[in-house]
């Protein structure tokens, strides 16, 4: 309690002497006018929303559909103006490529069913069409592996994990918005537990990792031939990946498959009846080894400002079950659009704006990390490269397709009076609350980490929660009419970052 006190003492005088010295923040509302005008009268945001999903199709890092995305990116960035438009490589990797060309599954006994299911993203594939017996495979300590040793060749089997809680029916609606109430709670919420985005399920546990090790080494040294996950919750497949690295043995088929087709068949061998089924897969692995961003810009205008640069950016991979549409190609779409917005109305701002859409982000911050390191940071010595200097801000989204409520100041209370009045002339979209903790799991941390000012949005959740990496992210989860909220106030946002006469405020 008592450092608590110091702490706030020493904050306000801190903040006092600050706000002496500083700009008085003001806000051009004719621009912001014109930035709703603009987004109202012509929004590109359907349009956007159509290139990067239904045409790009998924968007799974080193696959074709990556590439699809970052070319499709580009076509449209030089079609709305941007200038000095590009794909730029940002970093190797080591999965490399991979591509599901066929995902064929059905139960053939006791009776028919017809599965639509997806393949764990780099996993192997069938030899041909199979028909063969679906085992339980069901350890939850190491001493069950025994039971299993010499009985799983040429099976299929269901993977019944260590700890599963039962499936329950849910009376919470599928969407939601934010209440005031649960606003006013992030404004108080000074840390968070862990960095999780609202919605993410919470990292497995370490022994279940290990026991997971143990029961891959014996599916493997039993030629196991398919593995079946439950895929749980909501009947949705979850689209995650296998810890693969390019060269090395393509890992065993793995579906994962709906929960209810899953259960079915396990009910069925608890009760001693035989579950045949009708197996293909098909996977392509390939070379792929550079990850790459989409980046095109406005160029500044003042003389002594225009190399300094205010970036905006989303990720632009996705997983392959859906066709990432509110993981995220929702953050491109509204990224590009406040770009658009700004070129469109001749905003003329004095920094450069730039727009980065990351590759790479699902396996661990790849793209934009790259970028950090090719541009402001020396990975090695971590010395600070010019631009470092140059860097006014930084602007992600990546919680989804719901309405900006906020912003996370990401503990930067120095930049808490200046979103203060940025965000007012929004009060009336919802956009007015300001959280001081650190929000994580997504690209602004790349920036964030080396004390850049880098911020996210509070969002809706929407459906975040049932759509993340799932089969049902696709077009149909974005709210158009909140993202074009969001890209009127990203443009604004950009527009008094590239006009301050200061960058802003940085973390001591
Ligand atoms: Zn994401």
């Amino acid at each position: 309690m008592n450092i608590t006190r110091t702490f706030n003492t020493l904050a306000v005088l801190f903040f006092t002497t600050l706000s002496v010295h500083s700009q008085t923040e003001t806000v051009d509302l004719s621009m912001i006018y014109r930035i709703k005008q603009e987004e109202s009268a012509n929004s590109k945001v359907e349009d956007l929303a159509f290139w990067l999903t239904d045409y790009a199709g998924p968007r799974l890092t080193g696959s074709s559909g990556a590439t699809r995305g970052y070319d499709i990116a580009k076509k449209k960035m030089e079609e709305l103006g941007f200038q000095n438009v590009r794909i730029e490589a940002a970093r190797e990797f080591n999965r490399g490529g991979w591509d599901n060309l066929k995902t064929y599954a059905a139960m053939t006994a006791p009776y028919y069913l017809n599965i639509a299911c997806n393949p764990v993203a780099w996993t192997g594939s069938t030899d041909g069409a199979i028909k063969s017996e679906v085992v339980l495979l069901e350890i939850r300590t190491e001493s069950d592996l025994e039971k299993y040793r010499g009985k799983l060749a040429g099976k299929i089997v269901l993977m019944i994990p260590a700890s599963t809680a039962p499936f329950e029916l849910s009376y919470e609606p599928l969407a939601s918005r934010y209440t005031d109430e649960q606003l006013a709670g992030i404004a108080r919420e000074t840390f968070p537990a862990g960095g999780r985005r609202v919605g993410m399920p919470a990292p497995g546990g370490n022994p279940a990792l290990l026991l997971r090790n143990k029961i891959n080494e014996l599916i493997k040294s039993e030629r196991v031939a398919v593995i079946l996950n439950n895929s749980g919750t909501y009947n949705i497949p979850r689209s995650t990946g296998a810890g693969y690295n390019s060269g090395e043995e393509e890992p065993i088929a793995e579906l994962n498959i709906p929960m209810e087709a899953f259960q079915r068949m396990e009910r069925l061998l608890r009760h001693d009846v035989k579950v045949e089924m009708e197996i293909e897969i098909q996977n392509k692995f390939f070379v792929s080894p550079v990850i790459y961003n989409v980046i095109g810009e406005i160029p500044g205008t003042d003389k002594n400002l225009k190399n300094e640069v205010v970036l905006l950016g989303a990720h632009l991979d996705s997983w392959h079950g859906g066709t990432g549409a509110a993981d995220n190609a929702s953050g491109c779409i509204v990224m590009m659009e406040a770009l658009r917005i700004l070129k469109s109305i001749n905003a003329a701002p004095r920094r450069t704006i730039r727009v980065a859409l990351w590759g790479g982000e699902e396996q661990g911050l790849y793209g934009s990390q790259g970028y950090v390191e090719n541009y402001l940071v020396d990975p090695k010595t971590k010395e600070h490269k010019p631009d470092y200097d140059r860097f006014a801000a930084y602007f992600n989204m990546d919680n989804g397709s719901g309405r900006y409520r906020g912003i996370y100041l990401q503990q930067n209370e120095m930049a808490r009076p200046v979103f203060e009045e940025w965000m007012k002339p929004f009060a009336d979209l919802g956009c007015s609350t300001i959280a001081i903790r650190n929000t994580g799991g997504t690209d602004h941390q790349s920036f964030d980490r080396y004390g850049l000012p880098a911020f996210q949005f509070i969002q809706d959740p929407i459906e975040y929660g049932r759509t993340y990496h799932t089969v049902m992210d696709t077009y149909e989860r974005l709210v158009m009419n909140d993202l074009k909220v969001n890209a009127v106030i990203t443009a604004s946002f950009a527009y008094n970052a590239a006009m301050r006469n200061e960058k802003l405020p940085r973390k001591p």
